[in-house]
C-alpha cells in the first residue's frame, strides 16, 4: 500500500560514522546470508567455469591425500638407522607413477627414487641426491649428516584423510580452492545461485552511452560500473531503464525492481528538490539503518529494507557509487552469494607524499598503490572531486584518511581501499 508523499523532514536522518554504518551493513548482512540460503538455488557448475562462485556443498577427499607415502625429493629411500652404517645396496629404481612390487625394504638396501614416487615399504627416509655418493649399485651419505626418519616423506593421509574437508561450503572457488578440487576428483561443484542486483540509475540528465548526448545531458555510466562491480562481487546485475526525476516513476521503478535479490539505486539521495529516492521508498514503507555515512565521496548513501529485500541508495557521482559500492554494498552481494566470510578489501601501504585534509570525515581518495616483495607504496592522484571519472580511471585504489586525521605524514604506513 503506497503511502503520501512523504514531507521531506519526515524522512529519517540517520548519519553514522564509516565504521559504525560498515558494522550496521555487516549485521544486515549475516541476516541476508541466512535467509538467502533458505531459499537458495543451486547451480552445478564445471570445474573449469567455478572460479568465484561460492560453493553450496563441501568439496571432500574421495581418498587420503597423499593417497601413498610421498618422496619429496628426488633420491635414496632407505631406513634411517641404516645410514651411518656405510654403503647401502642399491636394489631399484622408483619413478613417479609406478608402483613398488619388490616388497619391504630390507636392512642394508636402498631404492633410487623420484619426486612424486610412492616411497617403499620399510623406508623411513629418503635422502636427497645431493647428498649422496653413488657408484656401482651403492650408494654412501657425504659430509657429516643427521638424516632422522620421515625426512623428506609426506605420510599417506597427512594432507587429508578420506571423508575429510578439503573445502568448505560457503567459499568463494579460488586458485587454490579450484587445485582443491580436481586433486579430490570434483569434475563439477555445486555453487549457490548468483544474487541478482537491480540497477536503477536515477536523473534526468541521463542519457545512454549508445546516446549522442545534448550539451546538458550526462552519459549514465554508473549502470555500466555497477553492472561490473556487481560481477565482480558474484553477483548478476539486472540492469532496468534509467528513472526520471520524479516520485511516482521513482516509486514504480523501485516496485519492479523487488524482484531482484537486492536493490540499487543511484542518485537521488542529496538534499536537493529532485531527489525523489528517499521519499519513494518511505511512501513504500521502506525501513532505513542509515540516511549518510561520514565519508567522502558518498556522503548522502542510504541503506536499508523494503519488505523482504535490502536495498542501497548510492549517490550519484560517479565515485562516490563506486566508492560506497566497495564499502557497503560487496559485503552484502557477497552474503546473498552465499558466502562466508567477508573478505579483506583493504591493504596497508607507505604514504610518499603528505596529505592534509579537514578532519571530520574518513576520505577514501584516487590513488596509484605500487607493490613489490618488499612492501606497497601509495600515492594519492589530483581530483577533482567525486566526479572526476578521468582521475578514477588513473587510480587502482582509494587511499584511506580517518576521520579524525587531519595530516598524513610521508613514509606513515596507511590503509588502501581496493576496488
Ligand atoms: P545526484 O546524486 O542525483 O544528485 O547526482 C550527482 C551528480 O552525479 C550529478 O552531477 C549527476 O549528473 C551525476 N550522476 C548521477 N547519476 C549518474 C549516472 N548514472 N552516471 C553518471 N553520472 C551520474
Ligand atoms: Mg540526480
Amino acid at each position: 500500500m503506497t503511502r503520501p508523499l512523504a514531507h521531506p523532514d519526515e524522512s529519517p536522518s540517520i548519519v553514522l560514522s564509516y565504521e559504525h554504518a560498515a558494522s550496521v551493513v555487516r549485521r544486515q548482512a549475516t541476516r541476508a546470508r541466512e535467509e538467502a540460503l533458505r531459499r537458495r538455488t543451486v547451480d552445478k557448475v564445471a570445474l573449469g567455469d567455478a572460479l568465484g562462485r561460492v560453493l553450496a556443498e563441501t568439496v571432500v577427499a574421495d581418498r587420503d591425500q597423499p593417497p601413498f607415502p610421498r618422496s619429496t625429493r628426488d633420491g635414496f629411500a632407505c631406513r634411517s638407522e641404516d645410514l651411518q652404517e656405510g654403503g647401502l645396496r642399491v636394489v631399484g629404481q622408483l619413478r613417479a607413477g609406478e608402483p613398488w612390487t619388490l616388497g619391504a625394504i630390507r636392512p642394508g638396501e636402498a631404492v633410487e627414487i623420484m619426486t612424486g614416487a610412492t616411497v617403499p615399504h620399510g623406508a623411513d627416509c629418503v635422502v636427497m641426491i645431493e647428498h649422496v655418493s653413488a657408484s656401482d649399485g651403492w650408494v654412501n651419505l657425504t659430509g657429516a649428516r643427521e638424516i632422522a626418519a620421515g625426512e623428506n616423506i609426506v605420510p599417506a593421509g597427512a594432507e587429508a584423510r578420506a571423508g575429510d574437508v578439503v573445502v568448505p561450503a560457503g567459499q568463494r572457488v579460488g586458485i587454490a580452492e579450484i587445485a582443491a578440487a580436481a586433486a579430490c576428483g570434483a569434475a563439477h561443484m555445486a555453487a549457490f545461485g548468483r544474487p541478482r542486483a537491480a540497477i536503477l540509475a536515477t536523473g534526468d540528465e541521463l542519457v545512454d552511452v549508445a546516446e549522442k548526448p545534448l550539451a546538458h545531458q550526462i552519459r549514465n555510466s554508473n549502470s555500466y560500473s555497477l553492472a561490473a562491480q556487481v560481477r565482480a562481487a558474484g553477483g548478476e546485475p539486472v540492469a532496468f531503464p534509467v528513472v526520471r526525476d520524479d516520485p511516482d516513476a521513482t516509486e514504480k521503478a523501485i516496485r519492479e525492481a523487488q524482484s531482484c535479490d537486492l536493490i540499487l539505486l543511484t542518485g537521488g539521495v542529496s538534499m536537493g528538490k529532485y531527489d525523489f529516492v528517499e521519499q519513494a521508498l518511505l511512501r513504500l514503507g521502506a525501513e532505513f539503518y542509515f540516511t549518510g555515512a561520514r565519508i567522502q565521496p558518498g556522503k548522502p548513501v542510504v541503506f536499508g529494507r523494503l519488505e523482504n529485500l535490502h536495498f542501497f541508495g548510492l549517490p550519484g557521482n560517479p565515485i562516490s557509487t563506486m566508492v560506497t559500492f566497495a564499502l557497503f554494498a560487496v559485503p552484502m552481494l557477497r552474503a546473498l552469494g552465499g558466502e562466508s566470510e567477508d573478505r579483506p578489501r583493504f591493504t596497508m601501504a607507505r604514504l610518499e607524499e603528505e596529505v592534509r585534509v579537514k578532519a571530520g570525515l574518513t576520505r577514501f581518495l584516487p590513488a596509484t598503490v605500487e607493490s613489490s616483495f618488499r612492501g606497497a607504496h601509495v600515492k594519492r592522484i589530483a581530483w577533482q572531486g567525486s566526479g572526476d571519472l578521468a582521475a578514477a580511471a588513473k587510480a587502482n585504489g582509494f587511499l584511506v584518511v580517518p576521520e579524525t586525521s587531519e595530516h598524513l605524514a610521508v613514509g606513515e604506513i596507511v590503509t588502501v581501499l581496493e576496488i
